[in-house]
């Protein structure tokens, strides 16, 4: 057993002003990803600092049109949220692909942006892991690497992040908002989280004294034509395999807008600015979306046991954005992938 203290933040100001003092510390808000971390000796905070009660628990309508939601709203209740799944059902979607309704009460909106990796290697003290300890070595590009990633890999780590909600929020053009020492800033969505490079230790670009108080989506949900398609070993609790958040925009059959962006097989929710532009004016054939799925996994590169998920992508691709533009979101789970 390893000693840490515990404290709770009285408000965000607060917070900050713990985690500036003391670099070892952690916050806590749900507990499902930090407490598994420090049981397995991954995680060894000094000092534990709750921000499980300050007032970041609401969600509320921007003047633009778009929604705030709260860094603790728990993603249950976010999935449910009557704005939510009118307006983004994409979200709502991802969100209940992800753990287990009893995980989903206790996992909050930020600590979900901040969850680690599942690579084994990373939770197995006793064995090499840059992202644990830099420096080390990576077990896993020459290990047991089935689950890992295929696209904007390292020499450094080849692992993935494993959320769902944060595809759908990709997708949407999310952005974070935080707050740190230095006041307050919002972080696009899409340079939230890294790819591993030489410092895979770093998951995101927050700084060590800043916490996220608030995740806000833009105005257009694409709640007419979405799909949050996630292939996993069973079909449910189980983390992504591959994973596609696909919104379409159409006049007709023509794409207006298309966004794309893919789970499980990088160190970020992969998004691809390239494809989507390339996919508008086109028309929502098959063809279409085959020409899509082929450019996004351009540079996609498997290892040793994961391979096979780079036509598995390909394949589900192609069927999130034939289901999205059909306005048919459901994955068709048991039918078998073409
Ligand atoms: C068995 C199991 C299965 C799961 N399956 C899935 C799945 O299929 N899909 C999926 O998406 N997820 C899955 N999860 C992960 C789950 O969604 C995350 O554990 C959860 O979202 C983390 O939220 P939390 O509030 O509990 O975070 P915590 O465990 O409290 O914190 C996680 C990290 O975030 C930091 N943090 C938390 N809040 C903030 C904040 N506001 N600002 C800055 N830092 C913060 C903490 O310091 C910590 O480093 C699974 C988890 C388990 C245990
Ligand atoms: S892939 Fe990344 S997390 Fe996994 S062993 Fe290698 S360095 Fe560690």
């Amino acid at each position: 057993m390893i000693n840490f203290q515990y404290a709770r933040a009285s408000d965000v100001a607060d917070a900050v002003r713990m985690i500036a003092a003391d670099p070892a510390a952690k916050f806590i808000a749900g507990g499902t990803n930090l407490i598994d971390l420090m049981k397995e000796d991954v995680e060894r905070p000094s000092r534990l600092i709750d921000i499980s009660r300050l007032p970041l628990k609401s969600v509320e309508e921007t003047a633009d049109g778009g929604l705030r939601i709260g860094a603790l709203v728990p993603n249950s209740d976010l999935a449910y949220q009557p704005l939510v799944a009118q307006r983004y059902p994409l979200l709502a979607s991802a969100i209940l692909a992800g753990a287990s309704q009893q995980l989903r009460n206790m996992a909050s909106t930020g600590g979900n942006l901040l969850q680690r990796t599942r690579c084994a290697y990373f939770y197995d003290t006793a064995t090499p892991c840059n992202k644990r300890e830099p420096g080390s070595g990576c077990s896993a590009r020459n290990g047991l690497n089935r689950m890992l990633g295929i696209l904007g890999t390292s020499e450094s780590c080849i692992a993935t992040h494993p959320s769902d909600m944060c595809v759908a929020l990709a997708a949407l053009d999310a952005k974070v908002h935080v707050a740190g020492s230095a006041g307050e800033r919002t972080i696009a969505f899409a340079d939230f989280h890294r790819l591993p490079g030489t410092t895979p230790q770093h998951d995101t670009n927050l700084q060590p004294d800043e916490i996220v108080t608030a995740v806000e989506l833009p105005a257009q949900g694409f709640a007419k034509n979405y799909t949050y398609l996630k292939i996993r070993d069973r079909l449910s609790y189980a983390f992504a395999l591959v994973s596609v958040a696909a919104a379409l925009e159409l006049d007709g059959d023509t794409i207006k807008q298309a966004r794309l962006a893919l789970g499980g097989v990088a160190h970020k929710p992969w998004r691809d600015a390239s494809t989507e532009a390339a996919l508008r004016g086109r028309a929502a054939t098959p063809a279409t979306f085959a020409y899509a799925a082929d450019m996004v996994l351009r540079d996609a590169k498997g290892f040793a046991h994961n391979a096979f998920k780079i036509e598995l992508a390909r394949k589900v691709i192609v069927r999130a954005l034939t289901q999205a533009a059909r306005g048919t979101p459901q994955s068709q789970s048991n039918k078998k992938i073409r």
